[in-house]
Formats: structure tokens, sequence, C-alpha cells
């Protein structure tokens, strides 16, 4: 268990210059992990855990690819099962077992999912993929404790649990129940923190230019330098192909809209709306714990990646808008919608598939040149990723399913913001308040504090404001948010 507050555990510009010039000055790196997203974090903390001494380099901020824009479930699988890929759901199933118990308690709580039910087979079929998940859940070990069965209700609970559903024709619902990570940037970090508690130097704003045969060329706001390395391994998501010619990758844009949770009644479950002429396809509306709720999910393929981040489209938003409605009492209007994001994911290329259907499985594949690259699979599954990745490279056992993350415990379903967000690290941030009680005050009109960006600062590797209020407070998700939220966290900043 890492201390709260570990020297060890903190990321911040003193530390990346350290490293950065220790990095320099050898000239070399035992194994260099490529990349910043959960899958890079995962890969660094698994093979420091395993006592390889470990560089990671990324080139913008840490979560700064597909990492911060998912649904932010940590998910056994539902449409896994619904079409057949009955593996990737049982280790979906495993990998949320071992992050709500083990890892990541701090971040992962249960959320309850409804699929209402307004006649007709579809719902029969989703009772049975949950029945089917809910054997997952047991062969995985998870406790009825921690994430309850699948039940079907009646009509009036269901609209207890989502008050916005259609009443009309609504016949009853199937209730189960699934992982919601807190946010995904905040893993990302947490992940990233703890590999660096492990001895990794976390390097952001560092470019892997080339790399193969041994070495690396590495730019860094000074310029390039080479550096030699007895591993590469290269997380790059979408970005794959760049370092990896060999693999051939077809992105797929995801994206979300975001409402207030007082629109749709307050919801306390996830809503899953199956869309009628695809099947083991549905849109979701995921409650979020503070007043906002996310609404998703379009699957479309695309051939740029840009722009970065990637915007959906007018016509993405109109559908989300029109699906959700179908399972709503009143219609959602654009002028309900407050903020959307998107995001792009790395599917591993398979001609022969469409693109909803092409393999979400991962990929870990050892290239000519000596570079392993690992790409696709799901931020739920990523500790499995690494383990896959740094099997190939070290023959010691793989340790990461018992290393609690930093903050780990605490308490996922706390109604208190630092609570949720910081676990067993939340008393330093009250501790900072009581001594400067302006750090309690709130960054502009959203539910983050001013503590909350000296903690970016200080512990969580974000060197500019704009890193600290998009990646570790998330306060740029509402649009009207953006602005104000961002000057207040300069000012802070500015300050601390
Ligand atoms: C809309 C959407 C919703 C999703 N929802 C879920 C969900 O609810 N649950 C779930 O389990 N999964 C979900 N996923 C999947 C999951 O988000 C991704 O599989 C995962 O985040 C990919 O992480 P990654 O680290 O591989 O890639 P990324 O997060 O993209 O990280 C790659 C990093 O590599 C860096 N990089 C690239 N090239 C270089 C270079 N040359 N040098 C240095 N750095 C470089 C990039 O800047 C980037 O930060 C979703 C995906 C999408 C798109």
């Amino acid at each position: 268990m890492i201390r709260p507050g570990d020297p060890s555990s903190l990321l911040n510009a003193g530390r990346r210059a350290a490293d950065l010039r220790r990095l320099r000055d050898a000239g070399h790196t035992e194994v260099l992990v490529v990349g910043g997203g959960i899958t890079g974090a995962g890969v660094a903390l698994d093979a420091a855990a395993r006592g390889l001494q470990v560089t990671l380099v990324e080139r913008h901020d840490l979560a700064h690819g597909t990492s911060r824009w998912s649904s932010k479930l940590i998910h056994g699988g539902l449409r896994y099962l619904a079409t057949g890929h009955v593996d990737v759901a049982l280790e979906s199933a495993k990998e949320r077992h071992h992050l709500m118990t083990t890892i990541a308690p701090h971040l992962v709580r249960a959320i309850p999912t409804i699929i209402p039910n307004y006649g007709g087979k579809d719902p029969l079929i989703s009772y049975a993929g949950l029945l089917a998940g809910d054997a997952l859940r047991g062969i995985a070990g998870t406790k009825r404790s921690t994430l309850p069965h699948a039940r079907r209700v009646d009509a009036a609970t269901a609209l207890q649990l989502a008050p916005a559903l259609r009443s009309q024709g609504l016949k009853g619902a199937i209730v189960g129940w699934d992982g919601q990570v807190e946010d995904d940037a905040r893993l990302v970090v947490a992940v990233a923190r703890t590999a660096a508690a492990y001895g990794t130097a976390v390097l952001t704003h560092v470019d892997a230019v080339a790399v193969g045969n041994g070495q690396a060329t590495l730019r860094d706001e000074t310029g390039e330098f080479t550096v030699t390395c007895d591993h590469i391994i290269t997380c790059t998501g979408v970005w794959t192909e760049e370092l990896n010619p060999g693999i051939a990758l077809s992105p797929s844009r995801g994206s979300h809209l975001v409402v207030r949770s007082g629109r749709l009644g307050d919801p306390t479950a996830s809503m899953t709306v199956a869309i009628p002429e695809e099947f083991g396809r549905f849109v979701f509306a995921i409650p979020q714990p503070e007043g906002l709720t996310y609404i998703g999910l379009t699957d479309l393929a695309t051939e740029s990646l840009e722009p970065d981040p990637p915007q959906p489209t007018v016509e993405e938003l109109a559908w989300l808008r029109e699906r959700i409605s179908a399972a709503l009492e009143t219609e959602l209007r654009e002028e309900d919608v407050i903020g959307t994001f998107s995001g792009l994911r790395p599917l591993v290329s398979d001609a022969h598939a469409a693109t909803a259907d092409i393999s979400r499985r991962h990929l870990v594949a050892a290239q000519p040149d000596g570079v392993i690259a690992v790409t696709g699979g799901k931020l739920t599954a990523y500790r499995q990723m690494a383990q896959d990745a740094v099997d190939l490279i070290s023959t010691r056992p793989c340790p990461t399913t018992g290393i609690a993350l930093v903050g780990a415990p605490g308490d996922s379903r706390s109604r208190d913001r630092l609570t949720r967000r910081f676990g067993s690290e939340a008393p330093l941030l009250r501790e900072a308040i009581e001594r400067e009680p302006e750090l309690g005050e709130h960054i502009a009109d959203t539910p983050a504090l001013a503590a909350e960006v000296v903690w970016a600062s200080q512990a969580e590797g974000a060197l500019t404001p704009a890193e600290a209020a998009e990646s570790r407070l998330r306060v740029t998700m509402v649009d009207q948010w953006r602005g104000p939220a961002v000057a207040a966290v300069g000012e802070v900043w500015d300050q601390a």
C-alpha cells in the first residue's frame, strides 16, 4: 500500500526535470514505454513492479488521448456477450473485479443499469444477457455485496430509478449492475503515480520521434536526443501506426452528449436503450455523481485523427438525441445539451468486419524491429493488456492484481467530492484547506475546489493550468463552465 502523499508517488515539474536530466545523462533505459494513456501507464506500472527500470514518455499530457473520453464504465461486457465473445466478457468481468476490490475501490463504484421493457423480444434477450453477465460475475469472484445480481422490476420501480422514462407502454424493466469509474483521466493519473512510486520516470511532453532496434529518438522542449533501450513498448492508441507501420488500425469515433441529470429526473440508474435495428447495440444515459449525465454512444469509422481532441458531428448529436428520446417521456431537445465529447477507439483492423463488429480484443505484437506494440482493448482491461505485454520481456510473475493504486482504499460511493476523487489522500487536501481556507472555494460555478489545482501541480503531474483544468479537475466538460473555470484555475495556479 502506498502511503497517502508518499513523495515517491508525486509527479510535478521538479520531478520531471530531474528524471529527464537523468535519462539524458545515462542515454539508456531498460524499458521505454511510449504513450501516457491507460495502456502505457498500466504497462509502466507492471514492468516497474517486476523490478525493471522504466521510462514512460508521453508527447502531450497524461490521458491526452482516448483515455479521457470514454463512457467511464468498468464493464463486464454486455455487448461482448450479445455478440458471442464470451472470452472478452469474462476477461472484463475479472478485471472489473480486481479494480473494484483491490486496485481502485476508491475510484470505481457499482452502478445499477436499467433496461426498460416496452414489449417485444429485445428485453428478454437483454435479460438473458444480464443473467449470463451475472454468471461471469460469479466466476470472476465478485460478491453480490459488491455487484448485486440482475433482477426484473415493475414499471413503478423502473420509474423510481429512471424517472424520465416514457411511462406509456412501460411493462417493467430489467436492472443489472456494472462498474463506473469516477473519472477515466483520474484512473490514468493514479496508475501513472503508482508506477512512479515503483520508480518509473514519467515524462510528459516528450515525443518518441522514432523507435526500433534497441534505440529511440526522443524530443523534449529543448530538442532531440537518442537513448538506447533494452525493450521498447509502444502504447500509442490510435497513433500506433506512426511508430509501427506493420499494424493497421480502423479507428472509430464515439461521441457523447452532456446533459443536466435534472433534465432526466435525476436518475440513480444508468438507462440502457436497445437500438431496434442493430442487435447488441445500445445507447446509454449514465448519471455522474455531480448532477451531469453522459449520453452515448456512437460508433463511426473515421479515416482522420484530426482534429485532436476529436469533435462530434451535428448528425451524430442528432442521432443520439433521437435514440435516447425514443425511451423518454419528453423528447431531449438541442438546448438540453450542455456539452459534448468524442474519442477515437483504437480498433485493430479486420478487413472483413463492419466497424461496430471489428475486434474489441487487444493486440500485443512483437514487431520485426524489436518493438512491442500494445493497442486495442479497453479501459477496463488495461491491467491484463499490460500483463500480456510485460510477460514478453520478464519471467517474473505479474504482481499487479495485488497492487492498490495511490488513493486506495476509499469510498467511491461517498457524496463528498474529495473522498470520491482522492480516496485516502482526501485528508491531505482537507488539511490544506484548513491551513488556507480560500483553497476550499469552488472553481467558478463548478463542483471543483481550488485545493485540487494545487494538488494537480504538486502531485498529479499537471504542468500547466490548462492540464489541471482539463484532465485533473475535469471542469471543461460543460460548455458554459469552460471559460470561467479555466480562468479561475489559472488564478489559483499563479498563486500556488
Ligand atoms: C467514446 C469511447 C468510449 C469508451 N468507453 C469505454 C468504457 O466505458 N469502458 C472501457 O473499458 N473502455 C471504453 N473505451 C475504450 C478505452 O477508452 C480505450 O480503449 C483506451 O482509453 C485506450 O487507451 P490507450 O492508452 O491505449 O490509448 P490513448 O489513451 O489514446 O493513449 C495513447 C497515448 O499515446 C500518446 N502518443 C501517441 N504517439 C506518441 C509518441 N510518438 N510519443 C509519445 N506519446 C505518444 C498520445 O498522446 C496518447 O496520450 C471507450 C472508447 C471510446 C472512444
